[in-house]
């Protein structure tokens, strides 16, 4: 059993680690991007690029400033309290610690789907969660775009639900450090060769899944909801492709919000709406 301030130890270094990796993923996706662009035109200009990047990067501080500090905080003392308890579904688990670990991850992530799925069914959630889709030029940075009442809402929720489940500080972090690469690549708008795109989204959530959930017609926006495994979507009906890719439009009509001051305050504007087609050039698939 390692020693309290060992974990303290070794949660300083995870912490330290997901900073270098969010930094080495901005810079490595930032490179492919220019490099290999999915989609480019003149709002890809390397100016433009600079201030939405800026832009994205400042909500992403905000959020953590205003909002996920004193929700972080609260919930790692939570979870804390519940591992000393020693509560939860995980907790009473006989499973060797390498499946432990597996079914946190795989818990963890079908959580994630369907909070997910809530923010785009509850008009309330989605309020908060169309800063997220109402960017028109996703790229890497758009992984960040979350506006501050979505992350306090999405870490205070969890307290309840990981307690339930059993989920302990390292597993959260281990997640954390594993969803991090992964939410960033499946925003970059890097053109990858459709076929290494089909493959790897067998096992993980890919830019050609995910832009079909950045379109802006309800019936693509509806769907593709998984943050690691692409496995939830295929499982609960909900995933779905497009061989053009590179045509989505992105966004959500009515919303061309990039400014930080409009981001912040477009909850407050009213809901927006996707188009209505069902009639889009999607495939569904089982
Ligand atoms: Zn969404
Ligand atoms: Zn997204």
């Amino acid at each position: 059993m390692l020693a309290k301030k060992q974990w303290a130890c070794i949660l300083d270094s995870l912490v330290e680690l997901k900073t270098l990796l969010l930094v080495a993923c901005l810079l490595c996706g930032w490179s492919f991007e220019s490099w290999r662009p999915l989609q480019h035109g003149d709002e890809r200009a390397l100016k433009v690029r600079l201030r939405h990047a800026v832009n994205n990067f400042m909500m992403a501080v905000v959020s953590t400033l205003v909002s996920r500090g004193l929700a972080l905080v609260t919930l790692l003392y939570a979870l804390q309290w519940s591992q000393q308890q020693g509560v939860g579904l995980l907790a009473g688990s006989d499973l060797p610690v390498a499946f432990n670990w597996l079914a946190a991850l795989l818990l963890i992530d079908i959580w994630q789907y369907g909070w997910h799925v809530m923010n785009h069914r509850w008009p309330f959630l989605w309020r908060f969660h169309v800063v997220h889709h109402a960017d028109t030029t996703m790229d890497v940075t758009t992984g960040l775009r979350f506006h501050f009442v979505e992350t306090a809402l999405s870490t205070l929720i969890r307290v309840p639900v990981f307690i339930l489940l059993g989920v302990q500080v390292e597993h959260l972090l281990m997640y954390e450090l594993v969803v991090l690469p992964v939410v960033l690549f499946h925003h970059s708008n890097i053109r990858l060769p459709s076929s290494l795109d089909r493959v790897l989204r067998w096992v993980i959530v890919t830019p050609g899944m995910h832009w079909v959930h950045h379109s802006n017609i309800r019936a693509e926006t509806n769907s593709n909801y998984s943050s690691l495994l692409s496995v939830w979507d295929r499982l609960f009906g909900s995933y779905r492709t497009r061989d053009d890719i590179a045509e989505v439009q992105l966004g959500v009509i009515g919303t061309e919000y990039t400014s930080l001051w409009r981001m912040l305050w477009l909850p407050l504007l009213g809901q927006p709406k996707q188009a209505d087609a069902d009639d889009s050039p999607a495939e569904k698939s089982g």
